[in-house]
């Protein structure tokens, strides 16, 4: 397999592809190393871990110019991922050991009882891994597993292999036996590969095509199974915001990464006092945003890593300009070498159009005018999707009302595009099922095993 870079076409390097041969081999492997691995002291385990976080730091350049070279995200937004996995680290080394020790819950002196909770790890997981955020995505999954005392299957994304390698080798290097932690290296054709071993849990992020592939194979093994997936994530601009701040804020929300995140603001409402207030400022925003190569420290829009996008994104906006939008800026494929789109926004828009029901995953976005919150509320839960939403208003109560009637895993509160270790992160609707993150996250690589103890 050929990995090339998106920002410039360049090949990169070349790695050879797990086929089912080579995927059966490695889990076979896991299988035999993962009854030591969880018998370990979870102390020696956290401290793998810990080695792992001083790798980070010490490599933090040289990764950092890997995943911009192979995903076409901005040199700086690489190293803020590296530097924000340090701090979801930070967390699990914290959390783990109180979230995971045993319980008891009850006791009966008289009858002599004791009930009492224990975790214990699944097995053999799979890690089926996505490339907007391959150390955040993957690192959600694979620290809290192995803490748990699980050997972890990786598939990192075909796009982000070189990443996915480095991974490998840091775990390794920091006491994870090559055993416990495989990179299993390839596309969709290896991914299924992994979906056919018989291992104990399934934990997937990517889309929602792939994530109901995956749900489909997963339905033959009654096996723990997290899909985390895609979303259309809105934000509602309130009437009595500081317009200037609140565009700038949800500016950077929709198009940092070049707008690939999952939880990108992907729709905008705004009430109609402020819209055209708020559409100006948007718009000098992203006008201001510096496009270009990825490497550059000034850079904000990178390129777009899966060229397939852009057919896509140019669907979207030329769907919504026929159906009546106004393109304000942008609307196009940048002719250069690689994958580039003009950062482009688009008002007028409504839900007849694609831009405003499907997943963009780009730098793309529609400003919709609303006459309410009541409006509001009504087109925000207008999605099959339900991964994040969001409130900009100086009224905390009116916010707070607002997103207690809003679907969605997570929202905000004058803020968006943020992830927090502390809380747990999942989706409603077709954004997934199952959570990373908080101590939800922590335990959910594990079974609880209910004790009835008799005669203590
Ligand atoms: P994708 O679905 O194309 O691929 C994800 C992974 O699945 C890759 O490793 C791929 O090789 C593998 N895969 C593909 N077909 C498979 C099959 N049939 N069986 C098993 N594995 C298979 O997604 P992507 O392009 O890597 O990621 C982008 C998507 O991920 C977006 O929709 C985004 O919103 C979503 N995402 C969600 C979250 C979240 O936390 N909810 C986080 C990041 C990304």
């Amino acid at each position: 397999m050929k990995i090339q870079n998106p920002a410039t076409a360049a090949i990169l390097g070349e790695v050879t592809v797990d086929g089912h041969a080579a995927v059966r081999r490695k889990y076979e492997l896991a299988r035999a190393a993962q009854p030591k691995w969880a018998t370990l002291p979870q102390k020696k385990r956290l401290d793998t871990i810990r080695a792992f976080r001083e790798q980070l730091v010490t490599r933090i350049d040289a990764l950092a110019h890997t995943l911009t070279q192979e995903v076409g995200k901005p040199i700086r937004q690489s190293r803020n991922e590296i530097n924000g996995l340090l701090a979801r680290i930070d967390f699990f080394l914290a959390e783990s050991a109180r979230t995971l020790r045993d319980q008891t819950v009850h006791t009966d002196v008289a009858q002599k009882l004791e009930e009492r909770i224990s975790h214990e790890p699944l097995g053999v997981i799979a890690n089926i891994s996505a490339w907007n955020y391959p150390y955040f995505v993957g690192g959600n999954v694979f620290i809290p597993a192995l803490v748990a005392g699980n050997a972890v299957l990786y598939k990192p994304s075909e796009f982000a292999t070189l990443t996915g390698m480095a991974i490998a080798d840091m775990l390794h290097a920091s006491g994870v036996p090559d055993d416990v932690f495989i990179a299993t290296l390839g596309d969709g054709t290896t991914g299924y590969a992994l979906l056919r071993q018989p291992v104990d849990g399934i934990f997937f992020t990517g889309s929602l095509a792939t994530g109901m592939k995956i749900a489909a194979a997963a339905s033959k093994r009654m096996v723990k199974v997290q899909l985390e997936l895609g979303g259309k994530d809105p934000i509602y601009v309130c009437d009595d915001v500081d317009v200037k701040s609140a565009a700038a804020a949800i500016a950077d929300g929709a198009f940092y990464n070049t707008g690939q995140s999952c939880c990108s603001v992907e729709r905008i409402y705004v009430h109609h006092a402020v819209h055209d207030a708020f559409v100006a400022a948007f718009v000098a925003e992203v006008k201001h945003f510096k496009v270009g190569d990825p490497l550059d420290e000034k850079t904000y829009i990178g390129a777009i890593t899966r060229a397939p996008q852009l057919a896509i994104l140019k669907r979207q906006v030329t769907d919504a300009v026929r159906k009546g939008a106004t393109l304000q800026t942008g609307g196009d494929v940048i002719k250069r070498r690689g994958n580039w789109f003009a950062p482009t926004v688009l008002t007028k828009v409504d839900h007849s159009m694609a831009l405003m029901r499907d997943e963009s995953f780009g730098p793309v976005i529609g400003i919709q005018q609303v006459q309410d919150d009541a409006e509001a509320v009504s087109l925000m839960n207008d999605s099959e999707y339900g991964l994040t939403a969001g409130v900009y208003a100086a009224d905390g109560k009116r916010a707070r009302k607002i997103l207690d009637q809003v679907h969605a895993g997570s929202v905000y509160w004058n803020c968006c595009d943020r992830v927090s270790p502390r809380l747990p992160w999942s989706g409603v609707k077709n954004s997934g099922i199952g959570l990373t993150l908080s101590t939800y996250g922590i335990e959910t690589f594990t079974r609880p095993k209910a004790w009835h103890l008799k005669g203590a």
